[in-house]
């Protein structure tokens, strides 16, 4: 039988993918869909920690007449909720996990600590990171680098609603042509939109290779764990 290549992941996924069609908020089936997708990793012992995003409810920079640490903190709060909706979705299929919040919040997940996440991952708990990096001017992103790098991840699968990183947008143009490869310098120099440039520069110093795929469509993920080339590929 086929193994997965990777033991332990970081996935990360953007709040916009769990809103699927909706646009905004949380939509239940597309939900419903991206916790099957990671039962099904989960089934094949890959240890798995996840950091969700929060733009499908509030994205700090969208609001340029708040204040802007103020409007992030928000930002974290929206991850949060998106946490606590894909525990529910995992553990409706028996998926045992734990949110980890980089804000304390003790009545609804345990803190951040780093030897605690990955226990709970040595004992196959899925552990899912909320509250970003604890730290306004930041981003998911960036946690989801950050993270990854403490826990000693192999890889981060950029799961987003598009299928990698192209040229240029396309949802706007459609002759954009889809990299399937790419250096972390080239997005730092090309500005392309794989991620901010503080996440990027913190996998290149730390040679943490980045997938970028589509999460909505199903079995998307057991296909980047089993190697297949499905996405972009970012790495040194
Ligand atoms: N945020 C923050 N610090 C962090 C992570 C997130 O301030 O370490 C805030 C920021 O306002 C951001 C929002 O939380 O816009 C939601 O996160 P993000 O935009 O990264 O979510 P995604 O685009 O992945 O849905």
């Amino acid at each position: 039988m086929q193994k997965p290549i990777y033991k332990r992941v970081v996935l990360k996924i953007s709040g916009e993918a769990l809103a699927g069609n909706k646009g905004f908020g949380i939509d239940q089936d597309t939900l419903n869909s991206i916790a099957d997708q990671i039962k099904e990793i989960h089934d094949l012992n890959v240890e798995i920690a996840i950091v969700v995003g929060g733009g499908n409810i509030w994205r700090g920079r969208d609001y340029k007449e708040m204040d802007r640490a103020t409007a992030d903190y928000m930002g974290m709060l929206a991850t949060v909720i998106n946490a606590l909706a894909l525990q529910d979705a995992l553990e409706n299929r028996e998926v045992q996990t734990r949110v980890q919040t980089a804000i304390e919040m003790r009545e609804i997940a345990e803190p951040y600590i780093r030897r605690k996440a990955i226990r709970h991952l040595e004992k196959g708990r899925v552990v899912i990171f909320a509250a970003g990096t604890g730290n306004p001017f930041f981003s998911t992103d960036t946690a989801a680098a950050l993270r990854a790098a403490e826990i000693d991840a192999e890889v981060i699968l950029l799961a987003k609603k598009v299928d990698g990183v192209y040229d240029s947008d396309p949802v706007i143009n459609p002759t954009a042509q889809k990299f399937t490869s790419l250096d972390y310098i080239d997005v730092l120099n090309k500005s392309l939109g794989v991620m901010d440039s503080t996440a990027t520069s913190l996998c290149m110093d730390n040679k943490i290779p980045i997938i970028v795929f589509g999460i909505n469509t199903p079995g998307n993920i057991k296909k980047v764990i089993m190697g297949e080339n499905i996405g972009t590929t970012v790495k040194g």
